[in-house]
């Protein structure tokens, strides 16, 4: 497995590849690495000749007063992981290499996709999402790119810039992977204690308990959205950041469920802030 650590040396390799004529897979991470991110790595073996893995904590998504400097790092782990599950190659910057002196230019989706949801509360971090990925589809070369549900916003805001800028990557979207307990897999449950551990359940519990709802004939958003919010309440370890309903993927005010939407919610377990969601209307599918 090659490690690369400069923008050169992963353009140089994308286009080593491309030369061949293989196809490229990019698998963008923060690294952590847990089941979900291997579900995606998975997935993008199936789908393309070459898998890159891209493990970068990005300063520029993190808001001043957010988790950048605690923000696991567990290269080797990760790297270990990442060969084992049959990666080409793993991009592996340091910031400097990536926002090197002189760095000037960032990538803004406008409007409703990242005026809502995380968004709204974590100004910046789609602009610092939009800048790193695109500079990784431009140095990468990937002929399609592997996101989790699990940040559904981010897919959506992503989708919305390629098809803007005429970029050529397929943005494919994966399932969120969970535990037997409906925890989602996140990097950020390692700062949990026991006790939040067993209190962060509340987040799937509650997205659970509105599709049983909805799957019972209940269309109204307003409902849905109360429904997941009482049972979020119910857990005293547990503070609402949002629970919002919207269109998926236009992210689009509705009173009623028509066509997929997406119901999310973000809590603080604790310090720790959560997310997690859930798309009614439609089978979460690849
Ligand atoms: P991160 O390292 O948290 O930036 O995540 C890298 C990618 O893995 C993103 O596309 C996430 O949506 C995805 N991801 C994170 N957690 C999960 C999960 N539990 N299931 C599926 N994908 C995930």
């Amino acid at each position: 497995m090659n490690i690369l650590t400069t923008p050169k040396a992963l353009q140089d390799y994308a286009k080593s590849v491309k030369r061949t004529g293989e196809t490229i897979a990019l698998v963008p991470t923060m690294g952590a690495l847990h089941a979900g991110h291997l579900s995606l790595v998975e997935a993008a073996r199936k789908s393309a000749d070459r898998v890159i893995v891209s493990v970068f904590v990005n300063p520029m998504q993190f808001g001043p007063n957010e988790d950048f400097a605690a923000y696991p790092r567990t290269f080797e782990a990760d790297a270990a992981k990442l060969e084992a599950a049959g990666v080409d190659a793993v991009f592996h910057p340091a910031p400097e290499a990536m926002y090197p002196a002189g760095y000037a230019t960032c990538v803004e989706v406008t409007g409703a996709l990242t005026a809502k949801l995380c968004g709204a509360k974590r100004p910046g971090h789609f602009r610092g999402v939009a800048t790193v990925v695109l500079k990784l589809l431009l140095l990468s070369g990937a002929d399609k790119a592997f996101f989790g549900q699990k940040d559904a916003q981010q897919v959506a805001v992503l989708r919305r810039m390629i098809a803007d800028l005429g970029v050529a990557t397929e943005i494919i979207m994966a399932p969120i992977v969970r535990e037997a307990s409906g925890l989602a897999l996140s990097s950020r449950n390692a700062y949990l204690s026991p006790d939040e551990r067993t209190a962060a359940l509340v987040l799937s519990k509650s997205l659970q308990e509105a599709h049983d709802v909805y799957e019972t004939g209940e269309k109204r958003a307003k409902v849905l959205k109360e429904i997941t919010a009482v049972e979020l309440s119910k857990e005293p370890l547990a503070k609402i950041d949002y629970v919002e309903l919207y269109s998926f993927p236009d992210l689009e005010e509705i009173e009623r469920i028509h066509a997929p939407a997406l119901l999310a919610v973000a809590v603080y377990i604790g310090k720790t802030r959560l997310i997690d969601n859930i798309i009614l209307g439609e089978e979460p599918c690849c």
